[in-house]
């Protein structure tokens, strides 16, 4: 009877079967990133192995406070590992701080693939990696960061739920960036020159890729004029060739006579050179740390332009993914709306530093603190409930 009864319940197999290869090794290694200077007191730092599927990575898990921790997979090459543990506990800690100011409840984390030259992204790698982060039990919600898009994040989506940015849910995120960096355009411009519209206001963008793109097709639907340039002349041909856009040389458009500088590239736009040669009122654009150092934000603020913290501004496919997680569409209206509301934390933001005579980085740094002051003030309210 157990014999026939074997027989029937085994499922027959369509696919040869996998040889059995043991799961990816998870080593605790937050002893090892407290040496480091961009600790900043994460709450844990996991080592990921596995070898058979040529898959090395970190994954830093900063602040839970508010939510389980989100941050993208970023897959570049790094020339050693210290950078790369650099670099994640750096993304890791900025994406608690974004989460925060932006009203979501989530925390932040961060993973980076340890990658050869020319090592390549593969199914088997991204379905390990997403076993992983199934392991994790819903604490690390992974998404696309530079190297990764939709397809690898389908691809983790194989195994786990815990992953944004996916083709089911809502695909790249860039669109709803630049929506809010849109928003955040518009505050700043309200604030700084006193104007409730962009037409006419002339926009000079650096960087025509995903975002920069995006960006200045809702810019000239909007009647700016732009000013453009990318270091890769087919992008540039491809905006001026849609739209009215004046281009010039990378060199050059920070320093061109405009109401609004907009970075949209990649690494620090904002540096001891630029600075002092920029020649517009306003900076606010997508580029993650724009500032290359405090003291740059500080000279802004001397100078008295006016500057869209990064992470504020660029929160737009965060905010989208967040809403997608609980059940909207990612690019529906109620999502539109509150990518769109960066624009009013910004004035916020605008206001408050105005009034304290301290810089908007400043500000927007104190919010969140501020926002996780009352997160765990509400946490420790709930525990004493219960216990
Ligand atoms: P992307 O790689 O598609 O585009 C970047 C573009 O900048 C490329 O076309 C590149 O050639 C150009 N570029 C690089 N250096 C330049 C320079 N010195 N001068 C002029 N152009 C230069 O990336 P993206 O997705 O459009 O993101 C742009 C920036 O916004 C990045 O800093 C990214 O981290 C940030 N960001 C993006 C998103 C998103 O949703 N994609 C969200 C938040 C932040």
């Amino acid at each position: 009877m157990s014999h026939h009864h074997a027989a029937i319940t085994l499922p027959r197999s369509e696919t040869p079967a996998t040889p059995f290869s043991p799961p990816a090794r998870l080593t605790d290694i937050t002893a090892e990133a407290r040496q480091f200077e961009a600790f900043n007191g994460h709450q844990q730092v996991l080592q990921v192995q596995h070898d058979a599927v040529g898959l090395s990575a970190i994954i830093a898990l900063h602040d839970t406070t508010l939510g389980p921790a989100l941050g993208g997979c970023r897959a570049i090459h790094y020339p050693s590992r210290q950078a790369a543990l650099t670099d994640v506990l750096r993304l890791s800690r900025g994406m608690t701080l974004k989460s925060a100011v932006a009203g979501l409840d989530l925390g932040g984390g961060k993973a980076v693939l340890l990658l050869d030259r020319d090592t390549e992204l593969t199914e088997p790698m991204f379905r390990s990696l997403g076993q992983v982060i199934e392991s994790l039990g819903g604490h690390y919600i992974i998404g696309e960061d530079s190297g990764t898009s939709v397809r690898e994040m389908d691809w983790i989506n194989l195994v786990t739920p815990h992953v944004i940015g996916t083709s089911a849910r809502g695909g790249d995120p860039s669109r709803m960036t630049a929506l809010g960096v849109m928003a955040g355009i518009g505050a700043a411009v309200r604030h700084r020159l006193g104007l409730d519209t962009l037409t006419g206001v002339t926009v000079a963008v650096q960087g025509l890729g995903h975002v920069g793109a995006a960006l200045c097709k809702m810019l000239a639907v909007a009647g700016a004029r732009l000013i453009v340039a990318d270091i890769v002349p087919a992008r540039v041909d491809s905006v001026v060739g849609g739209l009215s856009a004046r281009a010039v040389e990378p060199e050059e458009i920070h320093r061109v006579r405009a109401d609004v500088f907009a970075p949209c590239g990649l690494g620090a736009a904002l540096n001891r050179s630029t600075v002092p040669e920029l020649d517009c009122s306003v900076v606010a654009g997508s580029a993650n740390n724009q500032l290359g150092e405090p003291a740059d934000g500080a000279a802004l603020h001397r100078r008295e332009i006016l500057y869209a913290p990064d992470y504020v501004i660029n929160a737009g496919g965060l905010i989208s993914a967040a809403m997608g997680l609980q059940g909207h569409d990612p690019n529906g209206p109620e999502s539109r709306a509150r990518v769109e509301g960066i624009g009013g934390v910004l004035a916020k933001i605008f206001q408050r530093s105005e009034s304290s005579q301290s810089s908007p980085e400043s500000i927007a740094d104190l919010m969140a603190r501020e926002r996780l002051q009352g997160g765990r003030v509400r946490a420790d309210i709930v525990e004493g409930a219960s216990a």
